[in-house]
């Protein structure tokens, strides 16, 4: 049994990270200061005696011992990143060195969830890991996106210089049960605005691209990175299969079978055009391999949404 820290473990990813670790008979603490997760997500979890939770802010420091730490917190969506911006960089910038430190200390093992922001609107298509991105630095997504890359700067140098056995990943656009009803992101937009009558609000013209994971099978991506020795990445984990949001808003009132309408609002700022993973490094790494079709992960997460609204 290992002792794992998981940050962010009341979000959407992490709860399902928590629950995979305590299947496989791990003791899991869950770090959270339940800005954009809640208690709901974790609540089936509270019972089990091998769940601790701790409503703490990773800006803190915090004294506790682990073998490994999954760095999951952080708000993911562009609606709550960019509410208050500067405490979305000290997540990445103080809260990872927090948990750096706490990982050096206690010689645990860590893993950072970084994300295919950090390749911003990408010139190489699709995205190999040793694509350096084409970033803004002061745009309204720089928070995020140049938090992030900070972050694995952080993790490297910890790495070089403390020997620290860091794992670094990028997340493609995720999606699945327990995304937040309000979150903001497309997949749940469209389904709520699908299975209320709303209209479905695309962004731009709705010829960008982007690549969905269903959560299952990046959750399995996250654990085979944790466990695969010697094997620092970065390292990309998603879905390969590429959508224009056009075709994901028809594709989601058709398997809803909603009356709901297409309107188009004005693309936000520095919105990347497009956007898919190559998987090469992760397949060759951790054997990793998508296996939730769009179109099944979608009719899970339509379900689930039908069960909450
Ligand atoms: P989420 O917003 O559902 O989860 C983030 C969790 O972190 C929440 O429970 C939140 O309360 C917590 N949190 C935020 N700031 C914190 C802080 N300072 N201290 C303690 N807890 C804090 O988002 P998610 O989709 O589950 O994303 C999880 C991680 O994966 C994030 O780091 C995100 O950047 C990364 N990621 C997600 C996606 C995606 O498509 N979902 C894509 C790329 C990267
Ligand atoms: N988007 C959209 N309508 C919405 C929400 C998002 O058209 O109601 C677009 C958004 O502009 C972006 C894409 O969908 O081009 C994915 O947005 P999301 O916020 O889910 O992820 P990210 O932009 O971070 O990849």
């Amino acid at each position: 049994m290992k002792n794992i820290i998981v940050t962010g473990g009341a979000g959407f990813i992490g709860s399902h990270l928590c629950e995979k670790l305590l299947n496989e008979g791990n003791h899991v603490i869950c770090l959270d200061n339940f800005f954009t997760g809640s208690r709901k997500n974790i609540e089936h979890l509270l019972d089990n005696k091998e769940f601790e939770l701790i409503r703490h802010d990773i800006v803190e420091p915090i004294l506790i011992e682990a073998d490994e730490i999954y760095n999951l917190a952080c708000p993911a969506s562009p609606i709550h990143y960019q509410y208050n911006a500067i405490k979305t960089i000290k997540t990445n910038v103080l809260g990872v060195t927090n948990m750096l430190g706490l990982a050096k200390r206690a010689k645990a093992k860590i893993l950072q969830a970084s994300t295919s922001e950090v390749y911003g609107d990408p010139i190489v298509h699709p995205q190999r890991e040793d694509y350096w991105g084409n970033v803004n630095c002061i745009g309204i997504r720089s928070c995020y996106d140049e938090g992030k890359r900070v972050a694995e700067t952080l993790m490297m140098d910890y790495h070089r210089q403390h020997n620290v056995d860091i794992k670094i990943i990028r997340i493609f656009n995720t999606y699945g049960p327990r995304m937040a009803e309000n979150d903001g992101r497309v997949v749940s937009n469209f389904i709520v605005q699908a299975l209320k009558g709303q209209d479905i609000t695309i962004y731009g013209d709705g010829s960008q691209t982007r690549s969905f994971c269903y959560v299952d099978d990046l959750v399995r991506g996250m654990t085979a990175l944790m466990n695969k020795d010697g094997f620092v990445g970065p390292v990309n984990v998603g879905n390969d299969g590429e959508y224009t949001i056009k075709e994901l808003a028809e594709m989601i009132i058709e398997l809803t079978n909603s009356n709901s309408k297409i309107v188009y609002k004005p693309l936000p700022s520095d919105d990347p055009c497009k956007r898919r993973p190559d998987l090469t490094l992760a397949r060759k790494e951790l054997g990793y391999e998508p296996t939730v079709h769009v179109r099944d992960g979608l009719m899970k997460t339509i379900e689930y949404f039908k069960s909450t609204l």
